[in-house]
């Protein structure tokens, strides 16, 4: 599963809250529950549901046939996870014949009596016919689950006349049992049948393969699909609706993408790399792609990121970029990539438990960089392994450890500490025991767990396996322990001796010590030689022998290590580094080094080198870190380059960046750059543009952002349409700002134009579009899930709403042709039953 990249933004939000928040007490029982994996008593064996669909109710009415067999011990009873349905009929089958049994049921367990013992393995199938209805389930009497509903009806009755009605299922962590009756836990598995009925109009997806298809009188259809290989129940799921259906294969095997009709033009250039990165990742695991099918579908209002349903990938719909936003490259490319790769980590080897998740989510994220480094080169694999890293260490989730046997909800594992860090130990493992060893391991790992439950233990053993090698210390200081190490770097030359020293400290709080085996590279007199050490204390010397003074001593020379550091290196050193140590992040820290040392002709030299770059990452990150410094003399000198870079690079998202950059330099001499730029292919080079252009002529940019909303726009030039309209524009722009903020998705993006949309609502003076602006900031407030709410709600209602009516009121005391207005935010903030 992929997280919602709300969790940005909250995250700083969350932190501006907590000044606010008063003494409460945060419950802190959960540190002393041990989390263990679920007790198996009954196994499953075989799941078949029959399912209809009330789209009027939002209600499914389901039947199922349950396949289960004692685990080990002899039982008379069967505990299944049933939350919130009606439950109608619950009997056993046995040959042509149903009995009915007696069973209890509290709104979330269904426990039934068997009415007979059965002994381990042997098999027996339970009829349970009930009714789900997702939008009345309650937790013990609490409000209304909106994250964890299992199924979501999406616009059921049409209301919303820009939204396809669309049904689909999220199970991850243990919600799919809203939907079906069954052991709702990682650790079970089995195959299925789902024999779905819908209105003849919709196409409809589940796991498996689609085995037939007849239509009824009554105008629906009814579609039977057949999982025939075992996977856990919340990797169960359904999708139905309006979809244009594109295929593709793999090895004779159908790989097809879901999208929305307008998106099949362009839905090849989304997901077409599939093919390719299921023959890439079937070959480095030397596993080929197991499932029957593979397909991707696009859901609205979908509650995560995306979720790697066996074969059956559901995506938020950000994945669906147009012809234009695809220029500046594909921004799903890695959210398919890891949603594909959890096929083999996590639907094929399952974690055992929700404190094992990072045997699925670590792989997930690993992938990413994985894919990178394959199709698009050593820079872009490196680059994601170290965003990633960053994003684990901005965290700051140094307390948690990677298996996580105490937690406070099951949620709360789906973190920077199990999919990034946790990637970023993938990648620290494969450098120590090497790549042929590391993939081998894997394959192993794969084969020997495949249809089965794992947790950390297993791919331990599988390296050792490998490697021969003991990896305990690993383990326990990666997997069982928490934190990184911070280290201080310094350099001691002695020329007369002809050695260098270098020290490296462990700086990190506490008294835990690392042990890091990592490579010092030493360049002199043009070679470089490679030291493999040890780090195993607190703080440690090593010496290494040299007759020419050293050009650079580079610590961690594979640029693998996840930790922070101060290294003590001189502008001389970064400079030869940039050129001759070339990896990814040696460009890069010799970058923020020469940016804060731009003053110096040396820096700038090697400034003017990295706009430059080969890797078009690096050229983008000095052209923004540039763009952040105050520094005229440095902008004058980098400026001709600038100009060259804005007509030429090969990249749209640098040309749009060196764009930017002249476009502050306010001269009149880049106007006819800035209006070529209105009509790019690219959204970011046209934005940037008209930005540029809007610094030498505010009026001109604004007549020309009216004329630009004649085509449909997103991304940087829509965000900066809505901004010149929202400041120099007039009332009648309100169709074109309010469509600009309501196509965003549920995302940091919209969480941005909060603020200037209210801005501009409280300049508009009709009543109907006012209330219609209203509507959507309050739409987009219940969209987010309950997690975030608590933080969200006080923000959405308390500064973007209560900022309109202040502009109502105008420092003057409420106008009455305003009162209207005021009255209805002042209902919304209320709460939703306002409506
Ligand atoms: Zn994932």
């Amino acid at each position: 599963m992929r997280k919602p990249f709300l969790i940005g933004c909250l995250l700083v939000f969350t932190l501006s809250m907590k000044a606010q928040n008063t003494g409460s007490q945060a419950d802190t029982a959960w540190r002393s529950i041990y989390r263990e994996t679920a007790t198996r008593i009954n196994d499953l064996v075989h799941t078949k549901l029959d399912v209809r669909f009330d789209y009027d109710k939002s209600w499914m009415y389901g039947k199922a046939w349950i396949t289960l067999k004692p685990h080990f011990y002899a039982t008379d009873s069967l505990l299944l996870d049933a939350k919130g349905m009606d439950i109608s009929k619950v009997a056993m089958v046995k040959g042509g014949s149903s009995t009915p049994l007696k069973y209890t049921y509290d709104g979330m367990m269904l426990n039934i009596n068997l009415g007979h013992t059965y002994k381990g393995g042997e098999e027996y199938t339970v009829n349970i016919e009930y009714t789900s209805k997702p939008n009345e389930l309650k937790v013990k009497g609490s409000a209304a689950i909106t994250d964890a509903k299992g199924l979501y009806f999406i616009n059921p009755r049409g209301e919303d006349k820009d939204k396809p009605a669309q049904i689909w299922t999220q199970g991850e962590t243990e919600a799919n049992s809203v939907w079906f009756p069954t052991i709702d836990k990682p650790n079970q598995r089995c195959t299925d049948e789902i024999i779905m009925t819908v209105p003849d109009k919709y196409v409809t997806l589940s796991n498996g393969l689609l085995v037939s298809q007849h239509k009824n009188a009554d105008g629906t259809r009814t579609d039977d699909w057949k999982m025939d290989l075992p996977h856990a129940p919340y990797l169960f799921f359904m999708g139905v609706g309006d979809y244009a259906v594109i295929k593709d294969s793999y090895k004779g095997k159908d790989v097809a993408y879901y999208v929305e009709k307008e998106y099949a033009p362009v839905a090849r250039k989304i997901f077409g790399l599939t093919p390719e990165m299921i023959a890439f990742y079937s070959r480095i695991t030397g596993v080929d792609y197991v499932w029957p099918k593979y397909d991707q579908v696009v859901g609205r209002d979908y509650v995560s990121g995306a979720m790697e349903n066996t074969t059956a990938t559901l995506h938020q719909e950000s994945a669906q970029q147009d012809a234009r936003e695809l220029v500046d490259g594909n921004g799903w490319e890695e959210v398919i990539a890891h949603e594909l790769f959890h096929q083999w980590f996590g639907d094929l080897v399952t974690t055992e438990s929700w404190s094992n998740i990072t045997l699925n989510e670590s792989f997930a994220n690993y992938s990413e960089t994985l894919w990178n480094d394959y199709k698009h080169g050593k820079d872009a694999g490196d680059a994601q392994n170290f965003n990633d890293m960053q994003g684990y260490l901005q965290s700051h989730s140094e307390s948690k450890d990677l298996v996580r046997f105490h937690y406070a909800d099951k949620e709360d594992v789906f973190d920077k500490v199990s999919y990034e860090k946790g990637g970023r130990i993938l990648h620290m493992l494969r450098n120590y025991v090497g790549d042929s060893a590391f993939f081998k391991a894997l394959n192993l790992y794969l084969v020997t767990n495949k249809f089965k439950s794992a947790e950390a233990q297993n791919l331990r053993l599988a390296m050792e396996e490998v490697s021969g090698r003991d990896l305990n210390w690993f383990f326990n200081q990666w997997y069982y322990g928490n934190g990184n190490p911070q280290a201080d770097i310094s350099y001691n030359y002695d020329d007369a001796a002809g050695k260098v020293t270098v020290t490296i400290k462990q700086t990190q709080p506490g008294d835990k010590t690392f042990r890091l085996p990592l490579a010092i590279d030493v360049y002199s007199g043009g070679q470089m030689q490679r030291y493999p050490v040890w780090v195993t204390e607190r703080e440690q010397g090593f010496t290494f022998p040299y007759t020419k003074h050293p050009d650079l001593v580079n610590v961690d020379g594979d640029k693998v290590m996840l930790w922070t550091k101060k290294d003590d290196k001189t502008l001389d050193n970064y400079v030869f580094q940039y050129k001759y140590a070339g990896k990814y992040l040696d460009r890069r820290e010799a970058i923020d080094f020469a940016i804060k040392k731009a003053d110096d002709p040396k820096a700038l030299d090697l400034l003017k080198l990295a706009v430059k770059d080969p890797y078009f990452g690096l050229r983008n990150y000095t052209l923004t870190k540039l763009k952040d410094l105050k520094n005229a003399t440095v902008k004058t000198a980098m400026e001709p380059l600038l100009a060259d870079i804005a007509k030429s690079d090969k990249k749209s998202t640098v040309r749009a960046a060196a764009i930017g950059l002249l476009g502050e330099l306010g001269k009149d001499e880049y106007k006819p750059l800035f209006i070529k730029a209105l009509s790019d292919s690219s959204y970011s080079v046209a934005g940037e543009g008209l930005e540029a252009l809007a610094h030498l002529d505010a009026g001109g940019a604004l007549a020309q952002a009216r004329t630009l909303t004649k085509q449909p726009m997103k991304g940087k030039l829509a965000a900066t349409v809505s901004e010149l309209l929202i400041e120099g524009g007039t009332e009648d722009d309100f169709d074109i700002v309010a469509g600009n903020f309501g196509q965003l998705p549920l995302s940091d993006a919209k969480f941005e134009a909060l603020q200037p949309f209210a801005d501009f609502l409280g300049k508009v003076k009709n009543t109907d579009k006012v209330k219609k602006g209203v509507d959507m900031i309050i739409a987009f407030r219940e969209a987010i899930p309950a997690a975030y709410k608590n933080q969200t709600d006080p923000y959405i209602n308390n500064m973007i709403l209560k900022s309109i009516i202040t502009k109502k009121t105008g420092g003057l005391g409420s106008t009455p042709a305003f009162q209207d207005q005021i009255d209805y935010i002042k209902l919304k903030i209320a709460g939703p039953a306002g409506k």
